[in-house]
């Protein structure tokens, strides 16, 4: 038996509990800060949709029924996730719609709820090869040793014993963190220039004069500041409201009243009809969250220690693929170990070595795909209506492809994007900044 350790029940410690269990002689244990999440009320705090794209859900669908899972109804009758088929561009009264493959739109806390659901549902308590712990946070890692210290909200610190460690502890790694403390590991960390809150609209307004397209991602940009929403729920659409960081426009607005007239300022005809008085103010007190970007010079550590999803990428959500590489992180090692029969001491520097370019890659990308100021960005819409109306064979010949495209379109690694795309995040890269 080998003792795998997982740190972090997001996406892509949850997928690699389910993976790992599907195969002979593992036994997981899964360590997480927050309180059990399963069936606790959703926060609306920070969540938001993501969208599942080809690498996310071929990852998704190598574990039976965990597909139809994410897109049933929950106990209280939500879905939670829709298909959507492009982008529908929002400016004053009119729309621009862009269409582009299917991919799940699904709120983030829904898919680590359902992962967690059928990963019990699969190995029910009396089965000893799974093991989660709520309320436990990593505080402490002893490479040496193999050994983790665990802070336990209601008792003494623990010392769990490990023979693989996975860390999947998210963008704000501490295993990451302890690890480059001990100079076993290389990382650069830098917060974007752009924070969000979570924003959640209605699908129509009270008097019927504006409906969103259920199957469409809602996008409103002004200037710096921008919203993108999906209609995850029944009657709810739910989305970020992006803006400058460290310049939250909300927070010295003194009631719910000024924020809605702050929304009609930017969006009086399609998006302010869409907001309520209860919202507003819940919008107004939300915390205001940063994005980070990570990049590390290697993956693994040794034979017995590994970094998957965000703690070893985490990236701008420009690009929608944060989750997708890191569910493509766990089929990737999956894939590994299995090539190397379950030999872990062989199956990480493969994993390694095979992950590291695409990793790089997709973090490069996504800091370089999202035009920086108002030219690039007019460039950017027009290049995307052009792709999404021209055939294929003609755009092909006649237009070089945007990052955004290739990722949505094909299942090309992230390395071959990035050398396809070049052209255009040099140009990103080495333009001037208006923010
Ligand atoms: C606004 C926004 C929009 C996004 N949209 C998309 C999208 O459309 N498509 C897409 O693919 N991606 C998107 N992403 C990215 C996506 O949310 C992340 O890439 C994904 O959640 C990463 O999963 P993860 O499991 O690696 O990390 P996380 O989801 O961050 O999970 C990490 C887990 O580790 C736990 N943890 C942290 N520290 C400790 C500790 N010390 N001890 C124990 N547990 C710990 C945390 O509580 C958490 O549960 C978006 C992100 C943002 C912010």
């Amino acid at each position: 038996m080998t003792k795998v350790v997982i740190v972090g029940a997001g996406p892509a410690g949850l997928l690699a509990a389910h993976y790992l269990l599907q195969r002979p002689n593992n036994q997981v244990e899964i360590y997480e800060k927050r309180g059990d999440f399963e069936s606790s009320a959703f926060q609306n705090d920070r969540t938001f949709p993501i969208s599942l794209q080809t690498r996310g859900m071929d990852a998704v669908r190598e574990i039976p029924g965990l597909e139809s899972a994410l897109t049933s109804f929950d106990a209280e009758g939500e879905r939670r996730s829709t298909v959507t088929a492009g982008v529908c561009m929002h400016r004053g009264k009119s729309e621009r719609k862009i269409s582009r493959p299917a991919t799940l739109s699904v709120e983030r806390n829904h898919i680590a709820s359902v992962f967690l659901r059928e990963l019990r549902k699969a190995n029910p308590a009396e089965n000893s090869s799974l093991k989660i712990c709520f309320d436990s946070a990593i505080e402490g890692v002893d490479v040496e040793g193999k050994t983790l210290k665990v802070t336990k909200n209601d008792s003494e610190d623990v010392v769990v014993p490990y023979d693989v460690l996975i860390g999947c502890d998210g963008a704000h790694s501490k295993i990451r963190q302890m690890l480059s403390e001990q100079q076993l590991i290389q990382f650069s960390q830098t917060t974007t220039d752009e924070s969000y809150k979570s924003f959640y609209i209605s699908c129509s307004s009270e008097d019927g004069s504006v409906k969103l397209d259920g199957d469409k991602i809602h996008v409103w940009m002004f200037g710096a500041n921008r919203v993108i929403s999906a209609p995850t729920r029944k009657d709810e659409s739910a989305g970020v409201f992006i803006f400058p960081g460290g310049q939250d426009p909300f927070s010295d607005l003194p009631d719910a009243e000024a924020v809605l007239d702050y929304i009609k300022s930017l969006s009086p005809d399609s998006l302010a009809p869409l907001v309520s008085l209860k919202e507003a103010e819940s919008l107004r007190n939300r915390p205001v969250a940063t994005l980070v970007e990570v990049t590390c010079d290697k993956l693994t550590i040794g034979s017995d220690i590994v970094l998957l999803g965000d703690a070893a990428h985490a990236m701008s959500p420009s690009l929608s693929q944060g989750c997708n590489s890191s569910l493509q992180d766990v089929q990737v090692l999956m894939g590994c170990l299995d090539q190397c029969k379950g030999d872990w001491v062989k199956a990480l520097p493969a994993y390694n070595e095979k992950r590291i370019p695409d990793s790089q890659a997709i973090s490069e990308l996504s800091c370089y795909n999202n035009p920086r100021n108002k030219w690039m960005r007019y460039e950017f819409i027009f290049r995307m209506i052009l792709l999404s109306l021209l055939p294929k064979w003609l755009s092909n010949m006649l237009l070089r492809p945007l990052p955004l495209m290739l990722l949505a379109e094909t299942n090309l690694s992230y390395n071959k994007v990035l050398e396809k795309c070049r052209w255009w995040t040099d140009r990103v890269k080495n333009s001037p900044s208006e923010l």
